[in-house]
């Protein structure tokens, strides 16, 4: 199996502050990291290696010190990396066009996986747009993947309903944040990573044609949590008899 893994640098946001005054996400001095479901993606690709054999490579388009990030998922289990760096203006258009680019540049594929979503902007399109361009079949939101000799199994939780699908290779799966939780990596295995390879490649090497924004993101705004801090300080079964009232009189609760 020759998997493809799509993993994007993002900001932790769980560390952005918003300013006060303006609202702007403050970004100085937030760490980065990979976001989540890239994770829980390449979780799935080490278990269809493990079982199948075979090759990960990891694709991002981001900074240079996304290749910093990159390591982690290498000493997780993939085996090389590919980073594109990062036009300084982009949108899911050009991040779509760029992935293609280097996986047909990657050449040979079964299996294509990205996360449902990235944390930071969360659309979503980045999986079905990249799949659109290499013509391939797509199934989204995977929560289980089965790999049979000529065809995968995907299924997906849809809260009243469970749908389970199939496609041929090759195909792009999301993968969903309940599908697994992602392995640490051993001491060992993070040493042993400095040895793979992070191929670093310049957009010139990927597409010909000049690519452009086709959408602006005109602004971000922080929105404020209105907390209402109401506190329960009778004894536990009123506090409970309370606590449910309240959440009933907001619509929580029936
Ligand atoms: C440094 C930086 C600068 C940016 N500048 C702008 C800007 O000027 N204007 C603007 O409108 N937007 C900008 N963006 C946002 C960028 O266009 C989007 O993040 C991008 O299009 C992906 O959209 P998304 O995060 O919603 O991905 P989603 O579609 O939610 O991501 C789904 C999955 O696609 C894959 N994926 C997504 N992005 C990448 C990636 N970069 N590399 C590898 N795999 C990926 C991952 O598997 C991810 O889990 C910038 C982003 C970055 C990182």
């Amino acid at each position: 199996m020759n998997i493809i893994l799509c993993a994007k640098q993002v900001v932790d946001v769980a560390e952005i502050k918003i300013d006060p005054a303006t609202k702007k996400p403050v970004l100085a001095g937030v760490p980065q990291k990979i976001s989540d479901m890239d994770k829980n993606a390449l979780e799935e690709a080490i278990k269809i290696k493990e079982k199948h054999g075979g090759k990960i490579t990891v694709v991002t388009v981001g900074a240079p010190d996304a290749k910093e990030r990159m390591r982690e998922l290498l000493a997780m289990g993939a085996d090389e990396g590919v980073l594109l760096t990062q036009p300084p203006q982009t949108d899911y258009h050009m991040i779509a066009h760029l992935l293609a680019g280097a996986i047909k540049k990657i050449g040979s594929y079964d299996i294509i996986l990205c996360g449902e979503a990235s944390i930071d902007m969360f659309s979503g399109q980045i999986g079905p747009r990249l799949a659109g361009l290499l013509n391939i079949p797509q199934i989204t939101y995977a929560q289980q993947i089965t790999v049979e000799p000529t065809k995968v199994v995907s299924e997906k939780n849809l809260g009243e309903k469970s749908v389970t699908m199939e496609s041929p290779f090759p195909v792009l799966l999301t993968v969903t944040k309940e599908s697994n939780q992602p392995r640490l990596p051993s001491l060992m295995a993070i040493l042993a990573s400095s040895n793979k390879p992070i191929h670093e490649w310049s957009t010139t090497d990927i597409v010909s044609q000049t690519l452009q924004p086709k959408v602006q993101t005109l602004d971000v705004k922080g929105i404020p949590m209105q907390r209402k801090n109401i506190i329960f300080q009778d004894d536990l079964d009123q506090s409970v008899g309370k606590l449910v009232n309240e959440l009933a009189k907001v619509g929580v609760l029936r």
